[in-house]
């Protein structure tokens, strides 16, 4: 008999683990809130388009779908930083363009995801959100949109049910998870830069900035010639979302801070006015799961702020790992979901600290002689000591390397980074040879 699994939330993380568990020979059940989005269109609620980096193509090369969503990425080289003059600049991620991350609409991701396990043969049931659990009997209580109620009786569940996890709530009514929610006083607003006779009104393969010391606007392409523009501001202050209240105020921020992308977001008042403003902040858990009954994956046991664009990347490394492990031991879920806690967690907790720094880095750090300076140098050493000296984003972003390794060699390289270029403005006045014993003392060989 195959072994049945119970998955809840069929968006991003969701849907590849009910594939990738469906493939593996599980008999997979999908209960999703909305409606099928292959025939009600995507509800999407947040973030249009999402970079995808190597973790992210791993899941889904795994899924077989690598070769049905290249077409629909946008390759992204690096960030276009756009200066208050106008000016841009193009600071490459990479060294080629095998070195690069992809902007990819979230509908049409999770449309190909639904496929995908279904093909494998996963079983989804949508309008079916989840609103209880009776933990005695494993039972599931459900309802539909009109408020019809059914149940399910599950062997196991998993939760993929995203940042406000009902699974999560209904655990907490038996297990203390040790929950924390630490909001940021930052929130979000999406804007859109249309097409422009059939092309892209900018640069099509960046990652647009606009670094503005405090706050910031980002743009990501998308494969049909359209920008999704996100506007970043504190929440009190000025600017924040409590000045920026009106579509004069927020014409003149515009006006003021972003003049260049003005002409090119026609709508800018109405998107401003009538798209709602997204809070972020970073979810904490010190357990994950309820013995071998239940388990939280995603967004539901460590949702993150955006602004390193790993949130998915990191759900679905946790799918892959979590199918594996199924894989392994599929009767054994109790030491299945501890081992999936004790690998997964740590990472989860260093790529949400690089998140939180990441936002300094872009709105800030980007725009600033000492740190291209260090940016510089990063490459250098890279060339240098391959394999020893790796520069963190390329560990985060173009490689499965764990996140805590990226997060504790990133430590040592940046302060490599800062001892050697102190007081310097140069590259050539940066002694490399000090640079070879600093590294060859403090980093040890990277292990593939
Ligand atoms: P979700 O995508 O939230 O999916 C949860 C699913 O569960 C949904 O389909 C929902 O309808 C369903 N559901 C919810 N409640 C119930 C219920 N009670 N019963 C049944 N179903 C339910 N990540 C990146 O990797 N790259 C990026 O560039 C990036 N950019 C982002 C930009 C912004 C502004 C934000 C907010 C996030 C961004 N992320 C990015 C993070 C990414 O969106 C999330 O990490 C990812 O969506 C998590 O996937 P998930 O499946 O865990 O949760």
């Amino acid at each position: 008999m195959k072994k049945e699994i119970t998955i809840v939330g069929a968006g991003l993380v969701g849907a590849l683990l009910g594939a990738l568990l469906a493939q593996r020979g599980f008999a997979v059940t999908l209960f999703e809130r909305r409606p099928d989005p292959r025939r009600a269109g995507f509800l999407g609620g947040r973030s249009i388009n999402l970079a995808l980096a190597e973790r992210g193509w791993h899941g889904l090369r795994l899924a077989g779908l690598a070769e049905t969503l290249r077409p629909l990425a946008v390759m992204m080289r690096g960030r276009m930083v756009h200066a208050l003059d106008g000016t841009t600049n193009l600071q490459r991620y990479g060294r080629d363009d095998s070195e690069v991350i992809w902007s990819i609409n979230r509908g049409r991701l999770n449309m190909a995801l639904l496929d995908a396990a279904e093909a494998a043969g996963a079983h989804i049931l949508f309008d079916r959100s989840l609103v209880a659990v009776d933990w005695d009997k494993l039972e599931l209580h459900l309802a539909d949109d009109a408020g019809a109620t059914s149940e399910h009786a599950a062997a196991v569940v998993i939760g993929a049910d995203g940042a406000g996890s009902a699974l999560r709530a209904a655990l907490t009514q038996t297990i203390d998870l040790r929950e924390r929610f630490e909001p940021l006083d930052h929130s979000y607003k999406e804007l859109e830069i249309p097409a422009r006779d059939g092309g892209f009104a900018m640069e099509r393969n960046a990652l647009h900035i606009w670094p503005r010391g405090n706050y910031m606007c980002i743009a990501l392409p998308n494969a049909e010639g359209s920008f999704t523009v996100t506007l970043f501001l504190p929440n009190h202050g000025n600017p924040g979302f409590d000045t920026v209240n009106s579509a004069a105020a927020a014409r003149a921020l515009f006006a003021r801070d972003f003049a260049d992308a003005v002409p090119l977001i026609p709508d800018l008042e109405q998107d401003f006015m009538h798209n709602p403003t997204g809070m972020l902040g970073t979810l904490y858990l010190q357990r994950w799961h309820l013995d071998g009954r239940a388990l939280l994956v995603g967004d539901a046991a460590h949702a993150i702020v955006p602004f390193h664009g790993q949130g998915m990347n990191c759900g679905f490394e946790d799918a892959v790992e979590l199918a594996e492990l199924l894989a392994g031991a599929p009767d054994d879920t109790s030491a299945v979901f501890a081992e999936f806690e004790r690998r997964r967690r740590p990472n989860a907790d260093a790529i949400a600290a690089m998140a939180l720094e990441n936002y300094v880095e872009m709105r800030d750090s980007v725009a600033d002689a000492h740190f291209l300076l260090m940016r510089a140098l990063e490459r250098k050493l890279a060339d240098l000591h391959p394999g020893r000296f790796v520069p963190r984003y390329w560990m985060v972003t173009f490689s499965r390397l764990p996140y805590a390794t990226a997060l504790a060699r990133g430590e040592i390289q940046s302060q490599i980074l800062r001892e050697l270029t102190t007081g310097k403005t140069e590259l050539d006045q940066v002694d490399l040879a000090l640079a070879a014993r600093l590294i060859e003392q403090r980093l040890p060989p990277l292990r593939a």
